[in-house]
């Protein structure tokens, strides 16, 4: 009996692993990706449970407290977070995960101590790599927040000697782990180590650009995967190992994806201050400019629209915050009814986070075929009669293509200002979120549909109608 319950732990927790891999699998598509998430929460109902049985487990009250608490925090959150919160609700998800990772490894330091046990060096090296990532994940995540709460400006912070001086924290951080191997229970080198961490997490997120934030968030999530399976490490429990490893390997591949969309490096993301010059930043007002645009209203846009053979939609942030999918939906389903011959261009940085887009439109029961990458939309503008922007700005800066000193330059962006005729839905004149001026409100081609986007598609549907 006493084998058996050990041996059913990690047998549970190898399904529950399989159930992890299954279900990221899923996530892959559009169409699968609901029940992966199912999936993969079973596995983690499964490996909870199994957790929970384990020998070692001494205080349930005390579980079950934290289990209240979390779940009375969590419910609030679900119930009164908007939609259009849910960017920097990830964000902080992602630093909670890995401020959880660290308080691991200083429960386990504390507990060491107290009981004045040797501490192997497998252990302690775990422990201070947990510490790191995870202390860097917190921080680093709280700015990564602050910046898309727009708490905190978009544009990067930069000041004298940034760099030389984060590396003299990372050369603390080595000294200060070396000096803890030889000498394990030094609590106030401890605490520095778990200091400087904490600091290197701001340090290394507030020289990043705003148009650079979509790698800086899967990296952090990439991070909390990694700390989760550090912690794994110390207290020795294969599933965290496991659980930790397959999310540091997905945000991996999410932080390669979105510097292939951004078309960077990740060294030139985190060391280069990209878009210092940009301006504004998150929430900036901008547009101070004598340039003159063309403001059309919703009638002559649907007619623009209705009497197009071709209509290409781009959605960004700013669908988002009107929560205007639906309306979006049934213009292009209106649109279709008419004969016109209606895609979707998605952006992958579009929005606030990571596959933003994608969720929207797929909640609004949008057909999967009819969504198009940037690679395989972009040849196809220049045969197109109308692409309609709603509330898309960085994505769809031409400066990023034309303009050597823009802050924005070599981004790959959805090249709308190719289409005969473009229409851009957006309440004003402000910059994205990158703080960027955007030429193509300004050109010939563009038509400017000012209001809230909601408001705006509505007043389209109706207008689409009469024609
Ligand atoms: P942008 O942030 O560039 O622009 C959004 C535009 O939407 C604004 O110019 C705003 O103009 C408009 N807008 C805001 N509210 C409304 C509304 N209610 N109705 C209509 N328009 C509205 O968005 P993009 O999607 O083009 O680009 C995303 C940017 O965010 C990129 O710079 C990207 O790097 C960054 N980012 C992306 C993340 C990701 O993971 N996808 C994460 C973090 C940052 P106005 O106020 O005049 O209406």
């Amino acid at each position: 009996m006493s084998d058996f319950l050990p041996t059913g732990i990690q047998l549970t927790y190898l399904v529950a692993a399989s159930l992890f891999i299954l279900g990221l699998k899923k996530l892959g598509s559009p169409a699968t990706a609901r029940n992966g998430n199912v999936i993969a929460a079973v596995g983690m109902l499964l490996a909870i449970a199994a957790t929970l049985l384990n020998q070692q487990v001494l205080n349930y009250q005390m579980i079950l407290l934290g289990l209240a608490i979390g779940s009375a925090i969590g419910a609030v959150a679900a119930y009164t977070v908007q939609m259009t919160q849910m960017p920097q609700m990830v964000g902080l998800l992602n630093g909670l995960g890995g401020s959880a990772s660290a308080l691991v490894a200083v429960a386990e330091f504390w507990r060491l101590l107290e009981t004045s046990q040797p501490i192997g060096l497998d252990v302690n090296i775990s422990m201070l790599l947990d510490v790191f990532i995870g202390g860097i994940t917190f921080t680093g995540s709280t700015v990564a927040f602050a910046k898309l709460q727009g708490i905190l400006k978009g544009t990067p912070i930069t000041y004298p000697l940034q760099q030389p001086f984060n590396i003299l924290l990372l050369v603390a951080y080595i000294v200060g782990s070396g000096f803890l191997i030889v000498d394990p229970y030094n609590l106030p080198v401890f605490l520095g180590v778990v200091g400087v961490s904490l600091l290197l997490g701001v340090l290394f997120v507030i020289p990043i650009g705003g148009g650079d934030m979509p790698v800086v968030i899967s990296l952090l999530n990439s991070l909390s995967g990694l700390a989760a399976a550090a912690a794994g490490f110390v207290v020795m429990n294969n599933m965290l190992i496991i659980a930790g490893a397959l999310v540091g390997a997905s945000g991996l591949i999410l932080t390669q994806i979105m510097c292939k969309a951004m078309n960077r490096s990740l060294f030139s993301v985190l060391f280069s201050a990209f878009g210092t010059d940009g301006g504004g930043g998150a929430g900036a007002t901008g547009g101070a400019t004598d340039q003159v645009v063309r403001s059309i209203d919703p009638e002559e846009g649907a007619m623009m629209l209705g009497y197009a053979r071709s209509v290409v939609i781009v959605p960004g942030y700013g669908m988002a915050v009107a929560q205007a999918q639906h309306g979006v939906r049934e213009l292009a389903d209106q649109l279709e009814r008419m004969g016109v011959d209606v895609k979707y261009a998605i952006h992958p940085v579009a929005g606030r986070m990571p596959g933003h887009m994608n969720v929207l439109l797929a909640e609004a029961n949008v057909p999967y075929e009819q969504l198009y990458d940037m690679e395989d939309v972009n040849p196809q503008f220049e045969q197109t009669d109308v692409a309609l922007i709603i509330g898309a700005n960085d994505v769809v800066n031409p400066a990023a293509r034309s303009d050597k000193n823009s802050p924005i330059y070599g981004m790959p962006i959805l090249e709308v200002d190719r289409a005969k005729q473009t229409i851009v839905i957006k309440r004003g004149m402000s910059k994205g979120f990158a703080g960027v001026d955007n030429s193509l409100f300004y050109k010939d081609k563009t038509s400017m549909l000012f209001g809230s986007a909601k408001d705006m598609v509505g007043k389209l549907v109706s207008e689409v109608k009469q024609l």
